[in-house]
């Protein structure tokens, strides 16, 4: 419908246009020296939106900086000079956007190493073209002299780098908690608590020595201290803690600055504090998801995201253990869906994959988060219920049988059946190889009966079990 694409574009371009206002105005509020910001993000505002949406949002991105001074710098006030370098900031700025959009390996929020270098990569190589013709502008416009070139040039450079990368790293954030919260993650507790509290340490100590060497300028090194809990936050705990602790440092830093009456340092130190600490987290955090995900390919079934053969006996000789030292109970229930073969040769093995994407949703639905769930061969699964009782057990694979007649060959209203046999640790000497040798014994009863139904080694239904099978 035409009307809800003109109703999402113009949203969208109110939006670039008041980010674009409220970061030009944010700038000028963190005022270093005269006339020179901390960070300029907001043509990190014109990156995004071109990048996200596409070349439609050029024109708009023009509006938002004939508007977005105002009214400190009225349009109608501007020279040739301010005109410029409005052209100079779009030109660059959305052609990164769209080069960004052309390249496959770019994603944002930024989790892979890919992302984060071609970022930087991009962000240093337009950031420096960008100060390198505001310095030609400026020289041509107001006559510098050759000291005043080079600050220009540095201070442009380093000055729109901070504030991009400030920019990209807080749009990372937003997109990556948006995804999280809608996981139902306690963000907080699990993550921002403990890369805060370092911060606090780590900019209490350096305010500290601020104060105690005098605050004078050839003390400004001890401002690089500070990302130190950046590169904590970023090694510990990935990609979101790095980010978060960047921003939280490049706002205290400038607070040292402002609050403690640091004007007597060079801010090109500020700002070149500011990129380095963004890329450093970008590229830290970057380096352990990319850990973090070679490890979940090494150990779970790509089809399915459930653990491959080898990590189910890892985590499940771990879990073993566990149960027997602590005298918890533990069953085992070992799954093949019947005739399943049919389900391949009849609707493709297409149909057949989602068919097992489906059950294994069906199987992360009946554990708990103590349990543990693989994929041990083409259509057979293994679940280990942590301190589960026979009949617990029982109901949990009745539980599971039923959810699984439920799932249907997509396309179609074939349902599927599943056989279940059951084991259990009844002998300390059990190893997890017996309990599924049992298991495999109990799956081949249930196959025999005629398959779709459970089968245990311990026990044979009982109206108790099956009257809470029934609830
Ligand atoms: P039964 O009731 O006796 O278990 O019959 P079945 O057809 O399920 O028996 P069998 O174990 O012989 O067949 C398993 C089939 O699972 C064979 C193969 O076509 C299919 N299969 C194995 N791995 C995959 C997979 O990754 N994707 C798909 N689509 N099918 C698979
Ligand atoms: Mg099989
Ligand atoms: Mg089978």
């Amino acid at each position: 419908m035409p009307w809800v694409v003109w109703m999402t574009f113009l949203f969208r371009a109110g939006l670039l246009i008041f980010l674009y206002s409220l970061l030009w105005q944010l700038a000028s509020f963190f005022e270093i020296g005269r006339q020179v910001s901390a960070f300029y993000p907001a043509a990190g505002v014109i990156l995004y939106f071109v990048y996200r949406f596409g070349p439609a949002y050029i024109p708009v991105s023009a509006i938002a900086i004939m508007i977005g001074a105002h009214p400190v710098e009225p349009i109608w006030d501007w020279g040739v000079l301010q005109v410029t370098m409005a052209i100079r900031q779009l030109l660059f700025y959305s052609c990164l956007g769209l080069i960004l959009r052309k390249v496959q390996l770019f994603k944002m929020p930024l989790i892979r190493l890919s992302s984060v270098s071609i970022l930087i990569s991009g962000l240093l190589v337009t950031t420096l073209l960008s100060a390198i013709v505001a310095t030609f502008l400026m020289d041509h416009y107001l006559s510098l002299n050759s000291q005043e070139r080079l600050h220009v040039l540095v201070s442009f450079w380093v000055g729109d780098l901070g504030g991009v990368l400030m920019f990209m790293a807080s749009v990372s954030l937003f997109l990556d908690y948006y995804e999280k919260a809608n996981r139902d993650e306690d963000l907080f507790i699990n993550g921002y608590l403990r890369p805060v509290i370092l911060l606090v340490v780590i900019s209490t100590v350096t305010t500290l020595l601020f104060i105690i060497t005098g605050l004078q300028p050839e003390y400004s090194r001890f401002g690089y201290l500070i990302l130190l809990p950046v590169a904590w936050a970023a090694s510990f705990y990935g990609m979101r803690f790095a980010l978060f602790t960047a921003i939280c440092v490049n706002i205290t830093a400038i607070g040292h600055y402002i609050l403690l009456g640091l004007d007597a340092y060079p801010a090109i130190e500020l700002q070149t504090l500011f990129s380095v600490n963004l890329a450093m987290a970008m590229l830290l955090g970057a380096s352990l998801e990319e850990r973090r995900l070679a490890m979940f390919d090494a150990s779970h079934d790509p089809l399915t995201q459930m653990l491959n053969r080898r990590a189910l006996f890892s985590e499940g000789n771990a879990l073993l253990e566990r149960c027997k030292r602590q005298g918890r109970e533990m069953a085992l229930l070992m799954i093949d869906l019947d005739h399943f073969k049919t389900v391949n040769d009849h609707w493709g093995h297409q149909a057949g994959d989602q068919v097992l994407m489906d059950v294994a949703e069906c199987c992360r639905k009946v554990c708990r988060h103590t349990d543990i769930q693989g994929r041990i061969g083409g259509e057979e699964f293994v679940l280990l219920l942590d301190d589960a009782t026979p009949e617990q057990a029982y109901t949990v694979a009745e539980r599971l049988r039923h959810s699984i007649n439920k799932v249907i060959v997509p396309g179609t209203k074939q349902a599927i059946s599943t056989s279940i046999g059951l084991s259990h640790l009844l002998n300390q000497e059990d190893s997890l190889e017996d309990l599924l040798r049992q298991a495999d014994v109990a799956l081949y009863q249930a196959k025999e009966a005629g398959r779709n139904q459970c089968r245990s080694v311990m026990i044979s239904p009982t109206p108790s079990v099956l009257s809470e099978m029934a609830s």
